[in-house]
């Protein structure tokens, strides 16, 4: 039976794969099963950070794999340590809780936010307001957060203590704020499942100032954002805010998984001992990977990534068929006058890989896509879209 077959008999049809199996890569480059070679603009959607078999990761990731595999969160364990570290000397946050996923870090940061309530305010006074067309993750608690009707219809009922404001409308953020108990405002400076969309600079220096008079504690969710993806570290550094709690994950991990809630100093010891956890969670191989990732997203590599983005707005922008372009750094949108379903079947068909976001082509490359493939493959992409 080949694999699409035993797939699809065996399991959960939970996912609309494209009908291709990949199974090798190097760098932005991966081949299917019948042999045929792709440039890849999606890195398993803002996973793979330095593209695939990347040498300095495989070589981070081997050499724990042969020390220990796994310890608990019972001891102590080096990587765990010094990736929190990492997180926090390049943050100025003040602690991190490891876990294993975007929606398990946003869980994490969920809950702080609800402890940091109740403590202030007392009971109930936990409500977290989040954004229309947000995506927060799966789970029953991360889909309240997620802003988007579509995820919540058949899962009811859901947790309870979410109101989603209008993004980029800050009035909408106070009017919610007057009318219910909130603790919180979590957001995504860069709404990547919602359309590849930035809050703007104004909304989210406006929602700081509005957060520090109120005392609401401000979480970025930068799960898709964070890691270098918009071309500064973290996603919020881009709008010189500072957010009390980070969650992050896909990119940070390498193509492992991992999840981080990083916490600032308003709540860094709001979770105390058997508050919170996680089996796998900050673990070993995951964490060695990661360290050599992010110490590897320097000022250099961050350049490289405004260097391709520009590339990419100055050959796209008002290019035929071309409605629009989005986005922040290598996290990009772009709008095609044709269906995106059918220009993202053409690229396939000529070799680049790409994947979408509500009615936009969306673009994830590593961040290290040698210059050449990048040209290629906007070309390629310019080609299609033409009418
Ligand atoms: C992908 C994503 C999540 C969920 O992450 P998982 O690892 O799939 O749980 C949460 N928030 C944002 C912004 C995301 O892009």
């Amino acid at each position: 039976m080949d694999i699409k077959a035993l797939d699809q008999q065996y399991v959960a049809p939970t996912y609309a794969r494209f009908d291709l199996c990949l199974v090798k890569g190097e760098g932005s480059h991966v081949w299917d099963d019948a042999g045929n070679e792709y440039i890849d603009l999606g890195t398993g959607i803002a996973v793979n950070t330095f593209g695939i078999a990347d040498q300095q990761w495989i070589a981070a990731v081997s050499e724990q794999l042969g020390k220990i595999q796994h310890t608990s969160n019972l001891y102590y364990s080096e990587p765990c340590a010094r990736l929190a570290e990492q997180l926090c000397l390049r943050t100025g946050m003040k602690k991190v809780f490891f876990s294993n996923s975007g929606a398990e870090a946003n869980e994490c940061a969920i809950k702080a936010a609800r402890k940091y309530g109740e403590n202030k305010w007392g009971e109930g006074h936990t409500t977290i307001i989040t954004l229309k067309d947000s995506f927060h993750g799966r789970t029953l608690t991360t889909l309240a957060a997620t802003g988007q009707e579509v995820f919540h219809k058949d899962f009811l009922p859901l947790t309870e203590g979410f109101v989603h404001a209008e993004a980029n409308n800050l009035d909408d953020v106070k009017r919610l704020a007057d009318e219910i108990p909130c603790c919180a405002v979590m957001f995504e400076v860069v709404q990547g499942e919602g359309g590849v969309r930035p809050l703007t600079k104004e909304f989210l220096q406006g929602l700081e100032a509005f957060a520090r008079e109120r005392e609401l504690l401000l979480i970025a969710d930068e799960v898709q954002t964070g890691n270098g993806r918009t071309g500064e570290l973290y996603g919020y550094m881009n709008f010189s805010i500072t957010p009390d709690i980070v969650s992050t994950a896909k990119g940070l991990g390498g193509g492992l998984p991992i999840g981080a809630t990083m916490l600032g100093e308003r709540v860094e010891n709001i979770l105390t001992a058997g508050m919170h956890g996680s089996t796998f969670g900050g673990n070993p191989i995951a964490a060695a990977g990661a360290v050599n990732i992010l110490s590897r997203i320097d000022d250099e590599l961050l350049a490289g990534v405004r260097e391709r983005s520009e590339y990419l707005w100055n050959e796209l922008s008002g290019a035929d068929g071309i409605v629009s372009v989005s986005g922040l750094g290598l996290m990009l949108g772009i709008e095609c006058e044709k269906d995106a379903g059918e220009v993202i079947a053409a690229c396939r068909e000529r070799g680049v890989l790409v994947i979408k976001a509500k009615n936009k082509v969306r673009l994830l490359p590593a961040l290290n896509i040698p210059m050449d493939d990048w040209k290629k493959a906007i070309a390629v992409i310019k080609e299609v879209c033409k009418k």
